[in-house]
């Protein structure tokens, strides 16, 4: 098959030569769709059968060629036994063993007197060098296709060396010259190869193995701009259409002077930024980036003020009812006596109330709704959105969040909060198309959480020390491991807790693990809040940036099964109120050098974007809170931390171009991998 042209790449798997309906199926359950699949499947090792091995210096259990003349067949006629062909060369004999196969097609392969070549794992059987069921059984003068050291690749039962390498290598021989997308100059600066050489270096050497050799970096960096492209792109688009909204800040300013504190500087900068979007004719597409309890709320709720003294409705939208209903809270005491309409929706709000709040919405009745995703359903309408705010949103994709621009129309400015502390090169890739606000700094009057560690075997020693804070009037956070993969034991393990605590505190106590339900769990976080319960014993499943003011001690079991970004995260959740906040981390045992270089760390650091970016290098990007939450696993070549110059590189590129993403150099680029759709999503 000729496949010159490009548009092969893209086709179904099934359109190659020899890829029937059976390996069609194999393929794609490895993921290998289309041909271009094939591609992107880079070798993890490789088989040497470029030698020919005298048959006196074999190697058992290794896989190696040989030259060798065929003596005789000898096919006996009981069942299980195997067909045998003697072999020989001028150093020795051998055995090639056969289950399974018909004596017609043995003949013809094997044909007597004749030299072949032969290609297959050694083994040593009744004191004779043998090979059972070959890999490769070929005539002298087709040696050199098996005579290579050919890439092994990944592969599922029922696709074998030769079937697959048949796909792979008409594949790579024939692939097409593309237009390259970066400029000559560009590739020549950055040693990188042309996109054809590059594919083809990749499974000819052991390049595709090592993912700092130059054309596996080429392949990280197409990957990493393909990326960068579609939120530049999404950025593009929302950035377009030009919104019609006048900005006062009178409210606003009301507000700010009867607040019981003043701004830090970080949050009137991040205001001032957020205001300057609000006045500007492009919409707001921005990200308050901000640890826990760096008072991103109170911004938020600030602009909320500007935007509905330009009498615009505004939604602010949580990922729980219960963080809802506490901002809902919040928002009614701020905006308390200025006429001004707010409202509460979730899914639970009742049939009645339901209509009476959509018809309200829909007539501009309402200036502020809060509620959970609730908010954002096809059947709501609204009179004059004007801006939408999400809180502690990590579960959103590119799509989902351009989604949500779509709802609010053209007039629409879209901010989003998110506590979670991030390192810079995960910034890029989640929230490329959006502004970035940070708050740096988080109000003095907060105290820095103490942080101690203890062995878990001392455990007793803690009792006295929860007393106290009981006593105190203080509440508890016990926070167990999740255990991920059972449901079943992560709730064994954190009810065996909760029964020894339950013991030491009766009707103390109250327990939240990942079996729990939505409501059930706002029910006993609930109890929490209102002091019913003193002690929460939980998986990590507790809510983020909910405020339980009164909570001051938290005791983190297993410590060392958490990233530190998670470790900080969970600490943040006390020393909310004027209590100082206490945080116990428990470990097993003894302590592992790394272990304690990060709790000094934590110890010593209360900046989570500085924790962040430290528990990346020592631990490695995949574990970075916020990245598995965020469900959008972007690259299967590109490693954050690996590569962290690439996407800076990345960056540049695409900023100090005007690039036309439809130009068809891109479109294949984009197609590679699998962002195409995106780009063709519309926005209006
Ligand atoms: P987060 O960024 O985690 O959402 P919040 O907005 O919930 O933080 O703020 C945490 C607490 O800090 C709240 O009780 C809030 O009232 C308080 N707070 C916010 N800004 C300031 C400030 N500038 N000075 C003092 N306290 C503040
Ligand atoms: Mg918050």
């Amino acid at each position: 098959m000729n496949l010159l042209k490009k548009n092969i790449i893209f086709s179904d798997v099934s359109k190659l030569k020899g890829v029937g309906k059976q390996l069609s199926k194999y393929l794609k359950n490895r993921k290998i769709e289309k041909v271009k699949d094939i591609l992107l499947n880079l070798p993890y090792s490789e088989t040497d059968r470029s030698k020919i091995i005298n048959l006196n210096n074999l190697e058992i259990g290794k896989i190696q060629t040989i030259r060798v003349l065929v003596k005789k067949l000898n096919f006996p006629r009981i069942r299980n036994l195997p067909n045998k062909i003697l072999c020989e060369d001028k150093t020795g004999k051998i055995e090639i063993a056969y289950f399974n196969s018909r004596e017609g097609y043995l003949r013809k392969i094997f044909p007597i007197n004749k030299w072949i070549i032969i290609s297959g794992k050694i083994t040593f059987f009744n004191k004779k060098y043998q090979i059972t069921n070959p890999d490769y059984v070929t005539t002298l003068d087709k040696e050199k296709y098996v005579k290579q050291v050919i890439p092994k690749y990944s592969l599922t039962k029922g696709i074998n060396e030769k079937k697959y390498r048949l796909i792979s290598e008409q594949v790579i021989k024939d692939l097409p010259n593309v237009k390259e997308w970066y400029e000559k100059d560009f590739l020549k600066k950055n040693n990188f190869l042309s996109w054809k050489e590059n594919i083809i270096t990749l499974h000819k050497t052991k390049e595709g193995q090592d993912n700092l050799s130059r054309s596996y970096k080429r392949l990280a960096f197409d990957e990493i701009c393909a990326n960068f492209l579609v939120l530049s792109e999404n950025r593009k688009k929302i950035k377009k259409k030009k919104k019609n909204k006048f900005f006062k800040s009178f409210l606003s300013s009301k507000i700010l002077q009867n607040l019981p504190f003043k701004l830090t500087k970080s949050q009137e900068k991040v205001l001032n930024e957020i205001n300057e979007d609000l006045k500007s004719d492009t919409r707001m597409f921005r990200v308050i980036q901000g640890d826990v309890g760096s008072g991103k709320t109170i911004v938020s709720l600030l602009a909320i003020a500007n935007v509905v003294e330009s009498k615009h409705q505004c939604a602010l939208m949580a990922p729980t009812e219960i963080l809802a209903r506490q901002h809902f809270y919040l928002v009614k005491k701020i905006f308390f006596n200025r006429n001004i309409q707010i409202e509460f929706l979730t899914a639970k709000t009742d049939l009645r109330k339901r209509k009476e709040i959509l018809n309200n919405l829909k007539d501009g009745k309402i200036d502020i709704i809060i509620g959970t995703h609730s908010l954002f359903q096809k059947k709501i309408d609204y009179k004059n959105l004007g801006l939408v705010i999400i809180d502690e949103q990590h579960k959103f994709g590119v799509k989902q969040r351009s989604d949500l621009a779509n709802k609010g129309g053209n007039n629409c400015d879209v901010l989003l909060m998110s506590a979670t502390p991030i390192p810079r090169t995960m910034m890029m890739s989640l929230y490329g198309d959006m502004d970035i606000s940070k708050i740096m700094e988080k109000p003095d009057k907060r105290k820095k959480i103490i942080t101690l560690s203890k062995p878990e075997k001392k455990i007793n020693e803690l009792w006295s020390f929860i007393k106290k804070q009981l006593d105190l009037d203080n509440q508890v956070f016990w926070v167990c491991p999740l255990i991920q993969e059972s449901a079943f034991l992560d709730y064994s393990s954190a009810k065996k807790k909760f029964d020894l605590i339950n013991k030491k505190f009766p009707n103390k106590v109250g327990l939240i693990h990942g079996g729990l339900n939505k409501i059930e769990k706002e029910k006993v976080l609930n109890k929490f809040l209102k002091k019913e319960i003193f002690i929460l014993v939980s998986t990590t499943v507790i809510e983020v940036g909910i405020d339980f003011p009164n909570a001051n001690l938290i005791i983190i079991e297993n410590a060392n099964k958490f990233g530190l970004a998670q470790l900080h995260q969970l600490r943040g959740r006390v020393g909310r109120g004027n209590k100082q906040g206490i945080c116990i981390l428990l470990f097993k045992e003894g302590l592992s050098k790394n272990a304690i270089k990060r709790i000094k760390l934590l110890k010593n650091s209360d900046d989570g974007f500085y924790i962040a970016e430290e528990d990346m290098k020592l631990r490695g990007f995949g574990d970075i809170i916020g990245y598995q939450q965020s469900g959008v696993k972007n690259f299967k070549f590109a490693d954050p931390v690996i590569h962290e110059d690439l996407f800076l590189l990345a960056e540049e590129y695409i900023k100090k171009r005007n690039i036309d993403v439809n130009e068809s150099k891109y479109t294949f680029l984009l197609k590679l991998f699998d962002k195409a759709e995106i780009i063709n999503q519309k926005i209006d």
